[in-house]
């Protein structure tokens, strides 16, 4: 089954729009963009979420429909991490949330309460929040995106969103804007002219597991055909392998992958690459059962880590790090920098070989790695 390079073509099969946010100008621009698409106002958002939330399959139904409104609290907020692991002083942006593709591994569809792809229009009200939070962090180097609870391209090229964030975030010295997508929409990034605090990463995994586990996706060719284009643009480029998976012939199967990657950007344009293995809450399962009962993720043998998600034994789980840390090495060279998302300072210090104090030192290293080596 060959996984499709497309610009979601079905999507979004309805639209409803906030009556509150109908008149702005960046509702109008969007909405223009889906011009041919059944769109519905709406006041009583409730109603519109129960109705979803009642369906037998309300995430699946939930990633058909586009609903265009407003936030009302904080857009920025630190990455909640994980307990008892050591967190990488990341920042979140939740401008849009929830996806358009379908991971059967994707923690979104148990953490969002809202099953409809959301987009917010008030952007007046990011830039406000923004020069706020970054007027109180002066004096550090943070990292922060809006690739958290969504992908922060697939649905660019209705929302025109990441023109906006990039302009917004060119030039600040103490930041590394990132988006991170697993998307080939970059027509708007194209667009726009390099600068070295703005990172476009993408998320890759082996060709096997990408097609066994992210439905919808691109192909991990079309992803890093995408991370080339962009990277001859003048961008640097991240990569997440997150989450990774234990199985026969990974090793293997990681190696292409990583060589193929380095072959797309030169380890010199690449500002990161973080490694993740597969972990999940126990909700989750109950999930993955109901949407995705074939799935071998459901049959992996895990154990239940310090926080209580489900993770690969220690001894895999470090298995798994070595050999793609090896092939990171071989093909990148030893400057490459690379951090654990979720992991202990042991783990660090065994496979990355460093041991961070705290999740202080991991920000300054994500920021001035030669200073921290
Ligand atoms: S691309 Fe990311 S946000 Fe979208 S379904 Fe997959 S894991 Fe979830």
């Amino acid at each position: 089954m060959a996984q499709k390079k497309r610009l979601l073509k079905n999507f979004p099969e309805k639209v409803f729009v906030d009556r509150k946010v109908w008149k702005k100008e960046r509702t109008r621009r969007i909405l223009k963009n889906v011009e041919d698409v059944p769109c519905v106002i709406i006041d009583n958002v409730e109603t519109l979420i129960n109705k979803y939330s009642r369906k037998p399959d309300p995430v699946g139904e939930g990633k058909k429909v586009l609903w265009i409104t407003e936030q009302k609290g904080d857009f920025v907020k630190p990455c909640p991490c994980t307990p008892a692991y050591l967190g990488c002083c990341y920042y979140i942006i939740n401008l849009d949330l929830n996806c358009p593709f379908d991971c059967t591994y994707c923690i979104l569809q148990h953490y969002l309460t809202n099953p409809l792809i959301t987009t917010n229009v008030n952007l007046n009200d990011l830039w406000k929040q923004l020069d706020e939070f970054l007027d109180g962090i002066k004096g550090r180097f943070i990292r922060i995106g809006t690739g958290e609870l969504a992908d922060s391209l697939a649905l660019d090229h209705i929302t025109g969103n990441s023109r906006d964030l990039i302009a917004y975030f060119r030039g600040k010295k103490n930041v590394h804007f990132e988006l991170k997508t697993k998307s080939v929409n970059i027509d708007n990034i194209l667009m726009e002219e390099p600068e070295e605090n703005i990172v476009v990463s993408w998320s890759l995994n082996s060709e096997e597991m990408a097609l066994k586990t992210e439905a919808d996706a691109p192909s991990i060719d079309a992803r890093l055909e995408a991370a080339a284009k962009v990277c001859r643009r003048g961008f640097r480029i991240g990569f997440h392998f997150d989450p990774l998976f234990y199985y026969s012939g990974f090793a293997g199967n990681y190696d292409r992958v990583i060589k193929r990657m380095f072959q797309a950007v030169p380890p010199s344009r690449i500002a990161w690459i973080s490694l993740g293995s597969l972990r999940f809450p126990p909700f989750l399962k109950r999930i993955i059962q109901n949407r995705f009962p074939k799935s071998r993720m459901l049959i992996e043998e895990l154990v239940p880590g310090k926080d209580g998600k489900y993770r690969y034994f220690m001894p895999l789980r470090k298995k798994l790090y070595e050999k793609t840390v090896h092939s990171l090495r071989k093909y990148g060279g030893e400057k490459i920098l690379l951090y654990f998302c979720m992991e202990g300072r042991n783990m660090w210090n065994e496979i990355i070989g460093w041991k961070p104090r705290g999740k202080e030192d991991i920000e300054k290293y994500l920021s001035f790695p030669q200073e921290m080596s």
